[in-house]
């Protein structure tokens, strides 16, 4: 089998060459081949990443991101924060999909090099150019079998929030808020922190599976 290509843009996104960023990017690659579209330019695919906070594999989301155009800054990625190497895809008019990495690959990966300078504090780009290509080389010559299980969904249901340019000033503070935002409080309309209120949202929406 060939080796998977990865655009060095990509890894300058990135900002360091590290295996996670490579598995993320194949992760998108897969979703937009099954699911049948291109690269989004506007606001077609949804990602709901299953990684939560405070593991480092969340490198994965930068490659899901540079291979599917479904980026943070366009709302097309949310975060479910289950602490999971996984996310579901979601097309309109396509349903959904979910990639997990293997268990399997995941204990392949755990004993290299690269994980033990990791574990002393290294940072990705101050360990060895080799020891960091050969990890990356092992993620772009797996096969999608060995790196992945994958569930198509075709009922999956998600609605993304409506896009609105409506915005008004704060009572308090005088700043633009987007009216989702706009709160009440002693009859004025104002900004979330000159409510003193906690943000309801928290920006992302459970997937709803249907059987
Ligand atoms: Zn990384
Ligand atoms: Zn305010």
């Amino acid at each position: 089998m060939a080796k998977f290509q990865i655009p060095e843009w990509a890894f300058e996104f990135h900002g360091h060459k590290c295996p996670f960023m490579p598995i993320g990017y194949r992760m998108g690659t897969i979703a937009l081949e099954k699911l049948g579209v291109g690269k989004s330019h506007n606001h077609e695919m949804h990602v709901l990443s299953e990684m939560g906070v405070g593991h480092p594999q969340g490198c994965m989301q930068d490659g899901i991101m540079a291979a599917t155009g479904a980026t943070f800054g366009k709302g097309l990625m949310e975060k479910l924060y289950y602490g999971k190497v996984a996310a579901i895809f979601w097309y309109p008019g396509k349903g959904g999909m979910r990639i997990v990495l293997r268990n399997e690959f995941a204990d392949k990966l755990a004993p290299h090099e690269f994980f033990k300078f990791r574990k002393q504090g290294i940072q990705p780009s101050e360990i060895p150019e080799e020891v960091r290509q050969d990890i990356i080389d092992i993620v772009l010559n797996a096969s999608v079998e060995e790196l992945f299980n994958i569930e198509m969904l075709p009922n999956f249901e998600y609605t993304p929030v409506k896009g609105s340019f409506a915005k008004d000033k704060c009572e308090v503070c005088g700043e633009y808020v987007f009216e989702r935002y706009l709160r009440i409080k002693d009859g004025k309309k104002v900004c979330i922190p000159c409510s003193e209120h906690e943000p309801e949202e928290k920006g992302f929406y459970y997937p709803i599976f249907k059987e």
